[in-house]
């Protein structure tokens, strides 16, 4: 049995955190994930019209599944910022 942890992301039997829609393990539960995901990384400027017109510095990272490329998370970082770790303990 899996235990959701997002709208994405499941941990599996195994202890693993996992893609909910195809079962692509990311790692084991308690440790980050995202690099183990596909990163797409754009600036934040323009992303969603003149509302983030002045977020020139401002990048939108969104992390797919390497298995069915569904979307499991997006942040907005600056550039040098690590990725933001959200650590699920179940
Ligand atoms: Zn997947």
């Amino acid at each position: 049995m899996s235990t959701r942890i997002s709208a994405s992301l499941v941990v599996n039997e195994q202890g693993e955190i996992a893609c909910m829609e195809c079962g692509h393990a990311l790692g084991p539960a308690g440790e980050p994930w995202k690099q183990a995901a596909r990163l797409s990384q754009t600036p934040l400027q323009g992303a969603a019209g003149e509302p983030y017109s002045n977020a020139a510095n401002v990048l939108l990272r969104r992390f797919f599944c390497p298995g069915c490329a569904a979307l499991l998370d997006s942040e907005t970082a600056l550039a040098e910022d690590p990725f933001l770790n959200d650590i699920v303990h179940v």
